[in-house]
């Protein structure tokens, strides 16, 4: 599953340069895009050279994989291979990919960190008051984990004696009802350490359920919804994915607040690609909060292996003038991941952009 593949165990990854082939595909139509790009890659490198014959091994690793294990259709799947270092190793992801194929010093995990910072786990808890759904959902998988039954009768409008004997069993019934499913609901939090709780159903069911949660999992609640109960599971997906969506948008917004606050008051903080990149080296990233789809240029030193943003004619360590491009956000990412840090991927921030997109919450 995606959120269980080791993005660190990746990121730590490192060999001489050009060493490790790292390609995404969706379905079948994307073994023929990277198979396409494979043959331009190719073409580009020089004969009778040590990177030709490294990318030959790596990419013949990478397909025999992909020949034990085809890519499903409109599901994708990554491949990291290296020949050097004697390594394969592929995902089956749930979601569509974009097919890339491409070389580098490490695994490219980019466009996994991505995935796994826009799929986080959630439960999705479908109430009313004669059952209640749990499920867990994980990019765009959606698995029942429990049920518990309520059987709670309907409000009746009479009044007198027997209707006040019969609101108090009610309230005792409904209240013990909300406490299995906060049981229920803990349980699974136990054992699959859901990021956050989506609840769908009617007011007061929902409402009765909040009140026995513990505070930790009170915390995790970030959707509540009123929804028919008899609708298919994808459209309770859907809901659930809007009101997820919606909640990550306003989490990246408030960060990038906390960020601003932070810069402005001297408090620790990050802006733009030199800046986060130095805080990332140092391990001083809390949060690092980064455009979706920017570009930013970086290069390593072939002669001291430094990372630098930018494209600069010499190493400001060793002053040699052999740098080599490379994807600056894939660099970052891996030292977020290295580092412990929180990695969010976010829709464009007119702001953000002004200082290139890439903007970090740091520990000291
Ligand atoms: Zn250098």
């Amino acid at each position: 599953m995606l959120q269980d593949i080791d993005l660190r165990e990746l990121a730590e990854m490192e060999g001489p340069e050009r060493a490790f082939v790292s390609a995404y595909l969706t379905g079948q139509e994307g073994l023929r895009a990277v198979e396409a790009r494979a043959k331009k890659i190719r073409a580009m490198l020089k004969e009778d050279s040590d990177t030709k014959t490294h990318f030959e091994e790596s990419y013949r690793l990478i397909r025999n994989l992909l020949d034990e294990h085809p890519p499903e259709e409109g599901k994708g799947m990554c491949v990291f291979a290296s020949y050097v270092l004697d390594f394969v190793k592929g995902h089956r992801l749930s979601v569509e990919v974009p097919n890339t194929l491409c070389l580098g010093s490490s695994p490219y995990v980019r466009p996994l960190a991505r995935l796994q910072d826009t799929f986080e786990k959630f439960a999705l808890v479908v109430a009313d008051n004669s059952n209640t759904r749990i499920y867990l959902v994980a990019a765009q998988n959606i698995e029942l984990e429990d049920r518990v039954k309520g059987d709670i009768k309907n409000r009746v409008k009479k009044g007198g004696w027997s209707q006040k004997r019969y609101s108090r069993s009610r309230e005792n019934e409904l209240h013990h009802y909300a406490e299995e499913v906060a049981e229920a609901l803990k349980a699974v939090d136990d054992h699959e350490s859901i990021d956050h709780i989506i609840l769908l159903g009617t007011g007061e069911t929902i409402r009765e359920i909040e009140k026995e949660l513990s505070e930790a999992l009170l915390e995790k609640v970030i959707g509540k919804k009123s929804a028919d109960l008899d609708a298919e599971v994808s459209e309770l997906l859907e809901s659930a994915y809007e009101l997820f969506f919606k909640e990550e948008q306003e989490e990246e917004q408030h960060l990038w607040e906390r960020i601003q606050d932070a810069y402005l008051s001297e408090h620790p903080a990050a802006v733009g690609p030199a800046d986060v990149l130095m805080a990332l080296l140092n391990g001083r990233v809390e949060s690092l909060l980064i455009t979706k789809d920017v570009e930013m240029e970086g290069s390593r030193c072939r002669e001291c292996q430094n990372v630098t943003a930018g494209l600069p004619d010499t190493c400001p360590y060793c002053s040699k003038t052999d740098l080599i491009p490379i994807d600056l956000v894939n660099e970052m990412v891996r030292q977020a991941e290295m580092t412990d840090a929180e990695i969010d991927f976010t829709d464009p921030i007119p702001e953000l952009e002004e200082v290139d997109g890439v903007a970090a919450l740091l520990r000291y």
